[in-house]
């Protein structure tokens, strides 16, 4: 007798397992093509449906090619974080279990862990324990939400329901935001009916940091008026973050609610060695960020916190009689934008178990002396000059060759290519460069090593 076929889910589950088990072989980076992605695809709908293990062998067979290896310890473009064993492997109970954690009666399970994912959270980041915490798909919707307990609260003291009356006829809103502001920021505001025009962008003298006397005078032109200041915490580029022991009291006796971006920057605030780069972010009155960055925890993953869970939730809750709500228990519906939801605080939780407060620290001072390192290593090749050199996790460098010629998209090109390490480019001031971003808990410093010869050998190559 043959042994039974593996069941659709066994062979998911190897499947995922010899993937996650090859990652320090195989290629960083996608080896195949658009077209390589969709041969073993059907061309249309089936008419009549396929075997379900089938169908999982396909998909597999089909994204194979196109697997691009964020996970892995020497991926360094964009910014993007691995997945810690026990994060993994609750994200997998998670599906699972599917549960609906849209209600504390549909699943008092997931509503239950959910507060004691925000529990552990606030504890992490040294926030106050008393901030509601929405956990959403990403910092993107972390934006739209606490921008959206912002609109509330900012409305609500010139005398405005929002939430009644809209923004039709409202009292306009102003947003003062550090330029180097990310572009979820500008589409939550666009999300949430704010426009971009109402954005003042604040540009400091220090690049990537608003001023103190900047913001003073931004404040006092329209004093009375309803104003969001958004200011950030690690920006993309070159990892800075505002001051906000000056900027926050500031602006908050001006009326204003300030805002943070700290999609990883926030992190900074776990390490003893880093945190003085975020001194004073608990002020803030909401900060967005994302477990499925530096937390490590696998993607759709961000959190809202806010010292105003009565905003949040005015701007959240809903009542309809078919639902039962308000028992002792938290209904996670009232702090997010979703309705029905995958539990997605579970990653997070078993992350932060999993780590505890030692290990977080350590992670994220660890990511920031590779950044060094590896950023010190890249700078140090011929034709290479540093433009931003790591003050936390990111760095950026450009690459020409003999003749001038700026050659640090061919680099990245043939870097990706050799299967070694992925990187990213960006325009800085006006000239192609290449960024890195390290993020990952395996990152070693032997990544770091054999990824300087990669680029060296690119370089080598190249000019
Ligand atoms: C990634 C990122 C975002 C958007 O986060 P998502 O999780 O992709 O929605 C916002 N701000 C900054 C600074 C980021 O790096």
């Amino acid at each position: 007798m043959s042994p039974p076929d593996p069941s659709p889910l066994d062979l998911a589950v190897a499947e995922g397992r010899r993937f996650i088990d090859s990652l320090a072989q195989r290629s960083v980076g996608p080896t195949g093509t658009h077209a390589d992605i969709l041969v073993p695809l059907p061309a249309s709908l089936p008419t009549r449906g396929m075997d379900p293990a089938d169908v999982v062998r396909t998909i597999a067979r089909a994204a194979e090619p196109g697997l691009n290896c964020n996970n892995s310890p020497r991926f360094f473009a964009w910014v993007n974080g691995g997945a810690l064993p026990a994060a993994q492997a609750t994200d997998v109970l998670t599906s699972l279990w599917d549960q609906n954690a849209v209600l504390a009666a549909t699943s008092p399970a997931a509503a239950v862990l959910e507060e004691v994912a925000a529990k552990l959270l606030l504890e992490a980041l040294y926030l106050p324990a008393d901030c509601a915490v929405s956990f959403t798909t990403g910092c993107q919707m972390s934006h739209a939400a606490a921008l959206a307990a912002a609109r509330h609260h900012v409305l609500a003291g010139a005398g405005w329901d929002v939430e009644v009356n809209g923004l039709f006829g409202a009292p306009p809103i102003r947003v003062l935001a550090n330029a180097h502001h990310h572009g979820s920021v500008t589409r939550a505001l666009r999300l949430l009916g704010f426009g971009t025009a109402c954005v003042v962008p604040l540009a400091g003298d220090t690049p990537g940091r608003v001023g103190v006397e900047e913001l003073k005078v931004a404040l006092a032109q329209a004093s009375g008026v309803p104003t969001i200041v958004i200011l950030n915490a690690g920006d993309l580029n070159l990892g800075q973050s505002d001051d906000f022991a000056a900027l926050i009291p500031l602006a908050q006796a001006a009326g204003a609610w300030v805002h943070v971006d700290g999609a990883f920057g926030l992190w900074l605030a776990a390490s003893p060695r880093f945190a003085h780069q975020v001194a004073g972010i608990q002020l803030a009155d909401s900060i967005a960020s994302d477990g499925h960055k530096w937390l490590n925890t696998p993607y759709d993953c961000g959190m809202a916190i806010t010292r105003h869970g009565e905003a949040l939730k005015a701007s959240m809750k809903l009542t309809a009689s078919y639902l039962s709500q308000d028992g002792d228990t938290r209904d996670p519906m009232n702090y997010t934008p979703e309705w029905s939801r995958r539990a997605r605080s579970l990653p997070v939780l078993a992350a932060l178990m999993e780590l505890g407060r030692d290990g977080l620290a350590d992670l994220i001072a660890r990511c920031c002396d590779h950044a060094l390192a590896l950023h010190d290593g890249l700078a140090a090749l011929t034709g290479a000059t540093s433009i931003a050199r790591p003050i936390m996790n990111q760095g950026m460098v450009r690459f020409h060759a003999a003749d001038g010629r700026n050659i640090s998209d061919a680099v990245i090109a043939a870097i990706n290519a050799s299967g070694e390490a992925y990187f990213s480019g960006t325009t800085w001031d006006g000239e192609r460069t290449m960024r890195m971003s390290v993020c990952n808990w395996q990152t070693s410093a032997d990544d770091v090593r054999r990824t300087v010869a990669a680029a060296a050998h690119a370089l080598n190559g190249l000019r």
